[in-house]
């Protein structure tokens, strides 16, 4: 039963890996991936190193929530006790995405909250993506910081740093992660068009909160 699960997660891991990186979402060796195996205090990761579009299922490293490894050759990844960190703060949680997307992490170097400036946006990030202060990467400053942050959103930009984004499935937090990005594009578009503060989130929430009691 639980091999049967690890290698269905492996081969969703791998395909989702080839997306992110089709997509544009990671480049060389930066970003991993990780997803909690059910019913069970573990999860996979990426390894230190390796290439999202080349990832290969026997590659990925199993560790327990601490993050240390329990099977596999490779290092695991340098972000692992974010990930560990997650899964432990967020029993919801199965999977997690963190990676560099351009845009995103551009929001996180200028230290600018991303906003659910569409109505879609809106209804899966209705406080938008919050900007985590600067922590060593690899660090476990940064993991806790990470932690106590992802309690309240289920994306987050790091700041100098990425982004970090959780779901239910594999699929799902990386569809979430495609979608920040998107959102970072448009706001930076629109922060073009009337200037940067020409939204808040308050302005928006009170915007969409009419919409919702209309329909
Ligand atoms: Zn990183």
């Amino acid at each position: 039963m639980c091999t049967n699960a690890i290698e269905d997660i492996s081969e969703r891991m791998v395909k989702a890996g080839r997306e992110l990186h089709k997509n544009g979402l990671v480049r060389g060796t930066s970003g991993n991936i990780s997803a909690r195996i059910p019913g069970t205090d573990t999860f996979l990761i990426k390894p230190s190193g390796a290439r999202m579009e080349a990832l290969e299922p026997g590659e990925l490293v199993l560790v327990d929530l601490q993050g240390n490894k329990i099977r596999g050759e490779a290092q695991v990844s340098l972000e692992t006790p974010i990930h560990a960190a997650i899964y432990r703060g967020r029993k919801d949680v199965q999977a997690v995405v963190h990676n560099h997307p351009p845009t995103a992490t551009a929001f996180g170097i200028a230290k600018t909250e991303i906003l659910p400036l569409q109505i879609e946006m809106f209804m899966l990030l209705p406080n938008g993506v919050p900007v985590v202060p600067f922590e060593t990467p690899g660090s476990k400053a940064l993991a806790n910081a990470v932690q106590k942050n992802i309690a309240n959103y289920d994306a987050i930009l790091l700041e100098n740093h990425g982004i970090v984004t959780v779901g239910p499935t594999i699929e799902a937090a990386c569809s979430l992660n495609e979608m920040v990005e998107e959102a970072a594009k448009i706001q930076l578009s629109a922060m073009t068009i009337a200037g940067r503060d020409a939204m808040s989130l308050a302005e928006l929430k009170e915007k969409f909160k009419k919409q919702n009691t209309v329909e």
